[in-house]
């Protein structure tokens, strides 16, 4: 055995006696007022307390037999001994404090129990019980620290304070530990070989509303961490199998355990390793027996810790979650803003706008792949996509999708809303793929909307079940918004560059309607017209040739009169094989039925004659407008394009419009041709006529002259002498015959200026001896008719130059009328000059002459109507040879009458003519 027994001390025997009582007296106490509890408590009828009062007994049993074998009479001389030898202390620290620390901890308990009955034989029982274990194991204490002392003289260590001795101030009064009901939450793994230490812990910290599990070695300690989550760990130090410092470093070396917090569960010699555990990571250490105040402390401390940390850990992750959706909402944006530049930029290229928008949308919503759909009302069709896999592209292109609840994008479309399926196989109405096997899961379809109109949709999928967050839902709606706008903008471009267009071809029409109309009134040589019709119907018509028929009424032929991008070769064509009324062609068609006649392809047209002309020439389309008169065919006017195609209504109305314009300029033609021939005709009879007048008055004065000069003959009885009654008659003849040969020289006047052969005999003539003429030519005339004749004749006229016989006449016819049409009053003739001019005027107080009549009289023929006139005579041409002889001489004559006061005929005649009629 070890030499400390015979190195031991006599006083210090002396006090391993004193001791060995001692502890035997103790064990004996615990034991009686164990006994005493289980009497009391069977009195006072608590069965409930049965189960720990049985274990108290069964540990009070235990350690008696343990005390016995230890220091029973066979053992003493082990006590007498002051130093415990390490036998000695194992059993101590192990053997003996394992019932011992039950015996406390459920006594404990039972206290905590019957609180609320301080005073009863049955509470002080259990308060005697405790207090003797507490004695007891103090004394082991004692023990432990003496013989320590003894064998490491100078030791600083732990054991130095006895972890009891420095928990003694904070041990609980009962009052203290009211609050040890309070409902705590935790899950509590409890790690521990020894049953009773497991039991005791497990029932404390149940009691304190933790949840709690239990492992009874350290390999089962491990699988239970593995297998569920635990808030705090209760690891007793010394295990048979793996011991509690290796579960600790285990747990440390382990990522997804190194968070979870241990405290070590020591015996109270064993302060020591406790430090090695704790630098091994341990939060801290609860020595056994437990003092539940500190048990509750250090556990509350823990977990208190483990909340902090674990709300650290919250906020870390929340944060590292909020720059990260920071990071996307930029990412987000720089997208969004880029999208923006390019749908201002490609206003004309909606596609690079949709390619763009798929590939965001895999990139910033973390999809596999994107499609963009476009909706015509009735189906939706694939128009954009990115990353889809081959056969699924397809197979969209083949099966383009309908609205309806088979598909995320049908779906978009019958709910106009966004539609988001986490997960299509949960999805019992998702068929869209049929038996296609592809890898989709959750899926995203975002309808694009115009108003209540659903343009399309933009779809993104993923390959796995990870649904997509709000911010990227919020972005796809946000894409489809844009979507929305690119369409419009496209839209709204196409709708203003059409009008523009329109108003464009309505301006070109206008020009073209134009320039026709000019052509049509200006010109009246008809190819020309014609030639403008065809060319500006063929541009405006958007073709490529065109014609212009026109019928030959004689013939039934259709002439081609004008053609327009047509080359030589097809117009020889064209006139070789003549077109004719009721041949069948389209020129006839149109004709007969009065309408526009097209042919959309000439292919497919059964062939006509002249169509293998048309095809040979590279026409495919024409379309053929008759040209209609009032009561007629005019001819037809045919525009050919090289491209097939139905012509549109605007075209054929446009070229209707040419139809009429172009019979305008056919009719116009042939009247002007028509006129012309007939006023050709007149010209040539009126010419006729003037010479037979002018012959015959010719004719007709030289027998005229002859009968008056024997007339006069007679009269100066130049023959024999002739009854005095024939005289008068004779007379009558001379001056009915000089009537006769005033007409006569009328009528042959008017003749010669129509036949342009009136001239003038200039020359030098004085106006005061034209006007004596006239005087003594009417005197009588005026006097029969007792008309006062005044004369008033400027003083000094110079001579003229002019025909001073026509100048005579002229005067002679003003004054004659003004006394044929006076009938009282006065004749009055007046001669003046200024400024190179002859100013002659014959003034009456007769009748007058109306206003509108002023002119006219002036005109061949034209008699004031009235039976006044008619009463007077005459033959109404002579103030028309009178003006025609004036103007001759370059000057004027007019008229100024009142009416009932008379009228006065003014003259201005040039002093000298230098008429361009003269010779
Ligand atoms: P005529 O006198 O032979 O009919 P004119 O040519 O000389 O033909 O005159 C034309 C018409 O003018 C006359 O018929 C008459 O009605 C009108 N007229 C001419 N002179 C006068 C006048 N001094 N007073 C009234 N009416 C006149």
């Amino acid at each position: 055995m070890s030499t400390h027994e015979t190195d031991a001390e006599p006083s210090e025997r002396i006090q391993g006696a004193n001791t060995r009582e001692q502890v035997l007296a103790t064990v004996g106490l615990i034991s009686v007022h164990a006994e005493n509890v289980h009497i009391e408590a069977m009195r006072h009828g608590r069965h409930d307390l049965e189960l720990d009062i049985d274990r108290i007994l069964a540990a009070t049993r235990d350690l008696t037999d343990r005390v016995e074998q230890l220091i029973g009479a066979g053992t003493q001389a082990i006590w007498s001994i002051g130093g415990l030898n390490p036998a000695a202390q194992q059993a101590l620290r192990h053997e003996l404090r394992t019932p011992l620390n039950a015996i406390k901890g459920y006594g404990e308990m039972l206290q905590e129990d019957l609180a609320s009955l301080r005073g009863t034989p049955l509470q002080a029982a259990v308060e005697h019980l405790v207090s003797a274990a507490n004695d007891l194991l103090t004394l082991f204490d004692h023990m432990v620290a003496l013989s320590v002392r003894k064998s490491h003289p100078g030791a600083i260590g732990e054991e130095a304070i006895p972890p009891v001795v420095s928990d003694k101030p904070q041990r609980s009064p009962r009052d203290r530990d009211t609050s040890s009901t309070t409902v705590q939450s935790g899950t509590i793994l409890i790690v521990d070989d020894n049953e009773a230490n497991r039991d005791l812990l497990s029932r404390r910290l149940t009691r304190n509303g933790y949840r709690v599990s239990m492992a009874v070695g350290g390999q089962a300690a491990l699988d239970a961490l593995t297998e569920a989550d635990f808030d705090l760990v209760l690891l007793d130090l010394m295990m048979p199998d793996i011991n509690g410092l290796e579960v600790l470093q285990r747990m440390k070396a382990d990522v997804r355990l190194r968070m979870v917090p241990v405290i070590m569960i020591t015996a109270s010699a064993e302060t020591d390793s406790a430090i090695h555990c704790i630098e091994a990571g341990a939060e801290d250490y609860l020595p056994k027996p437990f003092d539940p105040v500190l048990l509750r402390a250090r556990i509350g401390a823990c977990l208190e810790k483990k909340r902090w940390r674990d709300r650290e850990q919250d906020y870390l992750r929340r944060l590292e979650a909020h720059a990260k959706d920071l990071q996307e909402s930029l990412k987000q944006q720089t997208a969004t803003s880029e999208l923006l530049k390019v749908i201002g930029r490609s206003i004309f290229d909606l596609r690079s706008v949709f390619n763009l928008l798929v590939e965001y949308c895999v990139k910033l919503c973390e999809s596999e792949h994107a499609f963009i759909l476009r909706f015509d009302g009735r189906v939706l069709r694939l128009v954009a996509d990115h990353n889809v896999l081959p056969d699924m592209k397809a197979y969209v292109e083949r099966h383009p999708i309908t609205p309806g609840r088979g598909s995320g994008a049908g779906r978009a479309v019958l709910e106009r809303c966004t539609i988001h399926i986490p997960d299509i196989r949960n999805d019992p109405e998702y068929a869209y793929y049929g038996t296609l096997a592809v890898p989709l899961r959750t899926v995203l379809s975002v309808p694009m909307l115009r108003g209540d109109e659903v343009l399309g949709v933009i779809a993104i999928n993923r390959h796995e079940v990870r649904p997509f967050t709000d911010s990227q839902i919020t972005l796809m709606e946000t894409f489809a918004d844009q979507a929305v706008i690119a369409i419009e903008n496209v839209r709204l471009f196409e709708e203003v560059q059409a009008r523009t267009q329109e108003l464009a071809h309505s301006v070109a029409e206008l020009k073209a309607l134009g320039e026709v109309s000019q052509a049509v009134n200006s010109t009246i040589d008809l190819e020309t017209v014609l030639a403008t019709i065809v060319a500006n119907a063929v541009q405006l018509s958007d073709t490529d040739g065109g014609s212009i028929y026109v019928l030959h009424e004689a013939s039934g032929e259709f002439e081609p009169r004008s053609t327009y991008g047509m080359d030589e070769a097809v117009i020889a064509g064209f006139k070789a094989k003549p077109i004719r009324i009721g041949d069948k062609t389209v020129v006839d068609q149109a004709t007969v039925q009065r309408v526009a006649v097209q042919i959309a392809d000439v292919h497919h047209d059964d062939a006509s004659r002249v169509h293998d002309l048309i095809l040979r020439a590279g026409f495919r389309a024409l379309l053929t407008i008759p040209l209609l008169g009032a009561d007629r065919i005019v001819g037809a006017l045919v525009v050919r394009r090289k491209r097939p195609g139905e012509f549109p209504k605007k075209t054929i109305e446009l070229l209707q419009t040419f139809a009429a314009q172009s019979v305008l300029a056919i009719q116009n033609a042939r009247l002007f041709h028509e006129i012309e021939k007939k006023s050709r005709e007149l010209e040539v009879a009126s010419q006729h006529q003037s010479q037979f007048v002018a012959n015959m008055s010719h004719e007709l004065r030289t027998p005229l002259a002859a009968m008056l000069g024997y007339a006069e003959l007679l009269q100066e009885g130049i023959y024999d002498a002739l009854p005095e009654k024939s005289l008068p008659i004779l007379g009558r003849i001379e001056s009915n015959g000089k009537h006769l040969l005033g007409l006569i020289n009328t009528v042959l006047d008017i003749s010669k200026i129509e036949a342009g052969q009136f001239k003038l005999n200039l020359a030098e003539y004085a106006l005061g001896t034209i006007v004596e003429t006239v005087l003594v030519a009417t005197e009588s005339l005026a006097a029969t008719k007792k008309l006062a004749f005044n004369i008033e004749i400027a003083k000094g006229l110079p001579y003229g130059i002019g025909d001073e016989q026509r100048l005579t006449q002229v005067l002679l016819n003003l004054v004659g009328n003004a006394i044929k049409f006076t009938d009282a009053g006065e004749v009055r003739i007046a001669a003046a000059a200024a400024n190179g001019h002859f100013e002659l005027s014959v003034s009456d107080t007769g009748p007058g002459i109306p206003p509108e009549e002023r002119e006219r009289i002036f005109e061949k023929f034209r008699q004031v109507d009235g039976s006044n006139t008619r009463a007077k005579g005459g033959t109404g041409l002579g103030l028309a040879i009178a003006r025609e002889i004036v103007e001759m001489h370059g000057g004027r004559i007019w008229v100024e009458s009142t009416m009932g006061q008379g009228s006065t005929f003014r003259m201005e005649l040039p002093m000298r003519a230098a008429a361009a009629g003269a010779t």
